[in-house]
């Protein structure tokens, strides 16, 4: 059996909170992949490559040798099939994000009972972070020192010299 899993979600952007659990499973798993799900929405902050692209120098800078990222708009359990990986990690931070991962595990595992999900909780410290938290206080343009790791600092100040 393989030991390869998959990290779905919008990273957009990645946060501190993503990049805990991405540490804390590259030290468990041999192959990671973290799929960027397309997003179609218009208050996106960034473009679904620029996200793969930030993703990437924080792979490097970690070296985080294991992980790979990539774009995709399938449905997560046929990718996860397509690309062999038995699992699917989500992050729990609360009950609400619970009710909402429960419902999406029990139709994954109904679309294919081949494939598990795995559940990470955050860390206390990540609780309150989300990336469209951070979206917002962007937009009133206020800093997100704290929430993103740099890599993301640097592509925001790109956006805006302020920030
Ligand atoms: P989605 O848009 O599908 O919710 P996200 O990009 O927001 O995807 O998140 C991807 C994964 O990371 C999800 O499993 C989500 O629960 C988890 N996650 C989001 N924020 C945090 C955080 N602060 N700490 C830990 N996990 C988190």
């Amino acid at each position: 059996m393989s030991n390869k899993v998959i990290l779905p979600g919008s990273f957009d952007p990645i946060t501190l909170g993503h990049l805990d659990i991405i540490k804390r499973i590259a030290k468990t798993y041999e192959e990671i992949i973290i799929v960027i799900g397309q997003n179609v929405s218009k208050t996106s902050l960034f473009s679904p490559e620029t996200r793969k692209e930030i993703i990437e120098k924080i792979i490097e800078n970690y070296k985080l040798t294991n992980v790979k990222v990539e774009i995709s708009d399938e449905l997560i359990v046929d990718y996860a099939n397509k690309v062999g990986a038995n699992a699917i990690i989500r992050g729990l931070r609360n009950g609400t994000d619970f009710e909402y991962e429960q419902f999406i595990a029990y139709n994954n595992l109904h679309l294919n009972e081949e494939i598990e999900t795995i559940f990470y909780l955050a860390r206390p410290e990540h609780l309150h972070i989300s990336s469209s938290g951070v979206k917002e206080i962007l937009k009133f343009n206020h800093k997100v020192d704290n929430l993103v790791p740099s890599e993301v600092l640097d592509y925001i100040k790109g956006k805006n010299e302020d920030l």
